[in-house]
């Protein structure tokens, strides 16, 4: 599931193929805005807000789309096919790029001035100019019997963290997934931790925790079920936290992270 950090770089790649562009196509592939028609109108920007990105379109309306499970951005030169098969939700072009939403967990359209409608819930976002590490954690502590896992997915607590730096920011720290939130005494840590593995990452393709992009090496935790612990040798575990059917991946080190 695309993360923060993912969700950053397609914002990027939108703003370079379409800000400031009058769009010669727009192709909505969802029922609710099949009608909906934004040809001649010059795109300002697109934003991204956690995983929520804004595309910000002439005459105050905004596309809010979002990846949700295993959706992505592809940018290309203007007129080229689409890879058959390939599940189009959207398709934004101008004269001389072209970008196509495959697999978008969302897409729809609101006013710009009422943004906030949609993402005025998320807590700061971790790659955003309004990171605020105190007010996440200020959010983070109004639920002390929460476990620290399910939290910091919480995307009300803070914004852009998915499995993955949940996983890894949690080893780094030493903290076992199921600990509640009130007996970790320095919460501002773990999320300036996340936040600095975020930014590590926001500039090129994959997550790497580790300092070491050989693909075997990237995390230390995250995709290593069963295999040794890089610090301690133990096996890693795995298991799903969270209550059905919205439990989620999590793995940690039994050692590393004692209860
Ligand atoms: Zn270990």
């Amino acid at each position: 599931m695309p993360e923060g950090d993912a969700v950053y770089r397609a914002a990027t790649r939108l703003r370079g193929a379409l800000d400031g562009r009058a769009l010669t196509r727009s192709d909505f592939r969802v029922p609710k805005h099949a009608t909906a028609d934004l040809t001649g109108r010059a795109v300002l920007t697109t934003l991204s807000r956690g995983k929520h990105l804004l595309t910000r379109v002439e005459g105050d309306l905004t596309i809010h789309t979002h990846l949700r499970m295993d959706g992505s951005w592809q940018v290309m030169p203007a007129g080229r096919r689409t890879a058959p098969g390939d599940q189009v939700r959207l398709i934004l072009a101008n004269e001389q790029w072209q970008a196509v939403g495959v697999r978008l967990g969302m897409v729809d359209l609101v006013r710009t001035g009422e943004e906030e409608r949609v993402v005025g819930h998320l807590g700061p976002d971790l790659l955003g100019p309004d990171w605020d590490p105190d007010e996440a954690v200020r959010r983070l502590r109004a639920a002390p019997g929460r476990t620290i896992g399910e939290a910091l997915l919480d995307q009300r607590n803070l914004a852009g963290i998915g499995t993955i730096y949940r996983a890894e920011t949690l080893f780094l720290r030493g903290v076992w997934p199921w600990k509640q939130v009130g007996e970790i005494d320095d919460l501002n840590g773990l999320v300036s931790l996340a936040k600095r593995l975020l930014e590590a990452n926001k500039g090129h393709a994959g997550t790497v925790t580790t300092g070491d992009r050989r693909p075997a090496n990237q995390t230390w935790v995250y995709g290593r079920a069963g295999r040794p612990c890089r610090r301690c040798g133990t096996r890693i575990s795995r298991g799903e936290m969270g209550a059905q059917p919205q439990e989620r991946l999590i793995l940690w080190c039994a050692n590393c992270q004692p209860r």
